[in-house]
């Protein structure tokens, strides 16, 4: 996008006042995105977000500044305006070779986003309109969106980093409602992921829209959820966003380094059963969290952060890792060229535990299996947590006899994982619908197969 040269002055100018490390982030972000609601196409926004930002440490600190001119020139400016901001040595530093790192795309887009027209893809999401009501006559309100993102980055730093990468991400949404007399239940479901329009050959989003509808109408027949302490069964898949909201939050670095962490200082200690595997993987072919490096030019990998039971790891960015004296794990990641990157997850699951998922739900006399977790309000780092479940169940006798509506899970994330005694063989990665909120707004992958927490809270209306 910059001529190499260009690159290297921008870090020379940067480098101007000392600093250990300078670097350059570009970003041309290009989405598309279309809503139907109520049967009208209500947007149909097309835009293109192109900027960069310097960032100069020094030291523990950081100092950032960004524009969205991407001369040399205004680069430079923010450049200077960076290294400002940082503390003064007077020993300018050079600037290292850069190399550049483009390893193959794991995630290669086959059919472009340009290969449908807008009107097709807005006929999609009329298909999916029809589809919901089509279902039942008690389905009063639908929604359904379409969204495409290339988004293409640039890193380079004054330790040699040179590393492009390209994440063209799709999604459909839909969000159904349905009534009947005084009771209504809306059901907000999504799917997508890292991927082209191939992504049409092996999913429906007429079908999820379908499904949303069954779930809402479903759901107008549930009873009052009984409250108080009880066993409770969370489903495979995006099940999983309670362990990453409630417990995965817990390891970012940051958390860890401010001490405002459950999890801080208990490397190599117990903090679930020991059959429990919870790892943080950016490498996953496809998946919405997936990256070929982070947003600071680190390939990501794949990081156990529990192992057996046992606490192994927390994730990484730069500014974390260079005060503890590591490497990053890739896990620096930022919303766009406006903001200075943070640790964030990218797809965060549970592993395949020992159990038979049909035996878990035999295994509980009266509880609850939540199917579908909706929202969740967290303590984002401590790990105190409430969850909505959209799609729950009463079980009785081992058996699900009726759904219930208006339960939600409240906890803490760390001892809610201590207490888990049964993980299933069926570890799923969510449908690709995960956004991640931390002041910056983050596109990631959830998953866990199914779980047994012996006695949970759960806030009913019964
Ligand atoms: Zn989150």
């Amino acid at each position: 996008m910059l001529p190499i040269e260009s690159v290297r002055r921008v870090l020379d100018a940067a480098l101007t006042n000392g600093g250990d490390l300078a670097e350059l982030y570009l970003e041309n972000n290009e989405q598309l995105s279309l809503g139907l609601d109520e049967g009208r196409l209500e947007q149909a926004t097309q835009g293109n977000d192109i900027g960069g930002g310097v960032r100069v440490f020094y030291g523990d600190t950081a100092a950032y500044a960004y524009t969205d001119d991407l001369s040399e020139e205004a680069l430079i400016g923010a450049a200077k305006a960076a290294a400002a901001a940082a503390r003064s040595t007077n020993a300018p530093r050079i600037v290292v070779d850069l190399e550049k790192r483009i390893p193959a795309s794991h995630s290669p887009i086959q059919r472009a986003y340009d290969g449908m027209s807008t009107g097709d893809k807005a006929a999609i999401l009329r298909q999916m309109d029809a589809a919901a009501r089509g279902y039942s006559p008690q389905i009063v309100s639908v929604q359904a969106s379409y969204t495409q993102t290339s988004r293409r980055v640039w890193i380079y730093n004054s330790d040699g980093v040179w590393a492009e990468d390209d994440r063209e991400i799709l999604e459909f949404g839909t969000t159904v409602a349905a009534r009947r007399g005084e009771t209504s239940q809306s059901i907000r479901t999504g799917i997508g992921g890292q991927i082209g329009l191939e992504f049409l050959d092996h999913n429906d989003p007429v079908a999820l829209a379908g499904d949303a509808a069954e779930s809402a109408v479903l759901m107008l027949d549930a009873r009052p959820a009984p409250a108080g302490e009880m066993p409770v069964v969370i489903n495979n898949g995006w099940g999983g966003v309670l362990f990453h909201e409630a417990c995965g939050h817990c390891m970012e670095a940051d958390f860890i380094t401010k001490g405002a962490s459950a999890y801080a200082g208990l490397v190599g200690q117990r903090v679930g059963p020991n059959f429990l595997t919870a790892v943080d993987d950016g490498t996953i072919p496809g998946r919405r969290g997936s990256l070929r490096f982070d947003d600071e030019g680190t390939p990501t990998q794949k990081t156990v952060l529990i192992e057996n039971g046992i606490l192994r790891e927390y994730m990484w960015d730069l500014t974390e890792a260079r005060r503890a004296g590591r490497a990053s794990t890739g896990n620096g990641r930022r919303q766009s060229f406006r903001d200075m990157p943070m640790p964030r997850m990218t797809n965060t699951y549970i592993g395949a535990g020992p159990h038979d998922p049909e035996e878990i739900i035999r295994s509980v006399k009266k509880g609850i299996y939540a199917k579908k977790l909706g929202g969740g309000q967290v303590e984002i780092g401590r790990g105190d947590y409430v969850f909505t479940i959209t799609e729950g169940w009463l079980i009785e006798d081992g058996k699900l006899t009726a759904p219930v509506k208006g339960a939600t899970l409240v906890g803490n994330g760390p001892e809610t994982l201590r207490q888990i005694d049964m993980i299933g063989t069926d570890m799923a990665l969510d449908p690709g619908r995960g956004m991640c909120g931390k002041g910056q707004w983050a596109r990631v992958s959830v998953g866990q197969p199914t779980v047994r927490v012996p006695r949970l809270t759960v806030g009913g209306t019964e």
